[in-house]
């Protein structure tokens, strides 16, 4: 495999007409490792946000074990490219089939449900042929917990409300050994306050069903860095999540999962596009809402971008891009900050696309193609380099 050294090594060895994933293994890895050391229980790496095969063998160098699947295609994706992995099957609405093969052909016991109806499924699929009932399942209750502290919100699809925790936490109880309580605060949570407000709806759970909980896994929603999202440092999260943890009425030796999917993932890659044609100060470049730019499209998601053209000499201004099939709807208003005088050629690295971006290129209108190429310089913004100027007002929140 060769390794560029940067997105113009690419422009210049290839000079690519179509888009380029630029991934970088080194980042990934270092982000595994820092949840791997610093959070303080175990972490799951939420295959959703990109489930790259190459980037699952990194995140495994990295040191992460468990992998947080949501369809039977993430379970057989990820137990054939990590055999040795732990699979927890955390989508709370399941098909009797997919449960079905990932207990008995996949080796997976830890499910999440959110009703009555869930546990019964999972309880039957898992009944083998003599009628006997599966011993070793780990079930965790999912709660429906506030997003008001993130930016994408996960609050209204998935999750028990509190009112009606407690029967169904006693009810899971009955069928499993091993129970747990998890929940999503949203994607990119701007605050550690996110966790907070989660963890103290657990709390009433727990006290209200008086059962013994055996983990508490608080989900993913761990930020990574884009323009105006600055977020507080990564460790402040887990020390306030820790301290609230450890005051919760569970085991002495329950244990603390998380569920990172962004902040594992964001860094890996970057896309390398080029610009095709410029209309005042829109740039019709040749990835966008069907490709790896979705939440560019979809929910104005800004990205970092870098011009690659050596001779640009304006100064600096806004564009928005459209994307190169024939919808409208393919169009991202950013603004994307670029030097005033770039044109039709120039070639555009749009940054820290690892998360919900790689994983989300559909071959709509024929432009579903992207070569992958491994570079081996920074992402353009890292939480996990240790040299990053952190922002000085505490918790910095940007409600939507
Ligand atoms: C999407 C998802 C995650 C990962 O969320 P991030 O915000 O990317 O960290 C974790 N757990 C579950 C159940 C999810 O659906």
């Amino acid at each position: 495999m060769h390794i560029h050294p940067d997105a113009r090594s690419v422009v210049r060895a290839i000079a690519p007409d179509e888009p380029v994933i630029l991934n970088r293994p080194h980042a990934a890895e270092r982000a595994a490792r820092f949840f791997v050391e610093k959070f303080p229980g175990k972490s799951l790496y939420a295959v959703k946000a990109n489930p790259s095969p190459d980037l699952l063998q990194v995140l495994w160098a990295g040191g992460v074990t468990h992998y947080d699947v949501a369809s039977i295609a993430e379970v057989r994706l990820v137990r054939s490219a990590l055999p040795q992995a732990t699979l927890c099957f955390m989508h709370p609405v399941k098909t009797p089939r997919a449960i079905r093969e990932a207990y008995f052909e996949h080796g997976v016991k830890t499910f999440s449900l959110d009703t009555m109806e869930e546990l019964e499924k999972i309880v039957a699929a898992c009944t083998n042929d003599a009628g006997e009932p599966a011993k070793d399942l780990r079930l965790l209750v999912r709660l429906r917990v506030s997003s008001d502290y993130s930016e994408l919100s996960l609050a209204s699809k998935f999750g028990v409300d509190l009112a009606d925790a407690a029967p169904l936490l006693q009810a899971t109880r009955q069928h499993s050994d091993w129970l747990g309580l998890c929940f999503h605060v949203g994607s990119q949570a701007m605050t550690p306050f996110a966790y907070v407000q989660a963890l103290e709806r657990v709390r009433v759970a727990v006290a209200e069903a008086s059962v013994v909980i055996d983990v508490v896994d608080v989900g993913g929603g761990f930020p990574s860095l884009y323009p105006d999202m600055e977020p507080p440092p990564l460790e402040d999260y887990f020390e306030v999540i820790h301290r609230h943890f450890e005051n919760l009425p569970i085991a002495y030796n329950a244990d603390l999962w998380c569920e990172p999917g962004r902040a594992l993932c964001a860094e890996y890659s970057s896309v390398l596009v080029r610009v095709e044609k410029r209309r005042g100060d829109e740039l019709y470049i040749n990835d966008g809402a069907y490709g790896a730019l979705f939440d560019a499209a979809h929910v104005d998601w800004r990205f970092p971008v870098a011009a690659l053209a050596e001779d640009l000499r304006d100064p600096v201004q806004d564009f928005a891009f459209y994307g190169p099939t024939c919808d409208d709807a393919d169009y991202m208003k950013g603004p994307f900050v670029l030097p005033g005088d770039i044109q039709a050629g120039d070639y555009i690295e749009i940054g820290m696309i690892g998360a919900y971006g790689a994983a989300m290129k559909t071959g709509f209108n024929g432009f579903g193609n992207a070569e992958q190429i491994v570079v081996s310089d920074e992402p353009m913004a890292s939480l996990y380099r240790g040299d990053r100027v952190i922002p000085t007002t505490d918790n910095v929140v940007s409600l939507r």
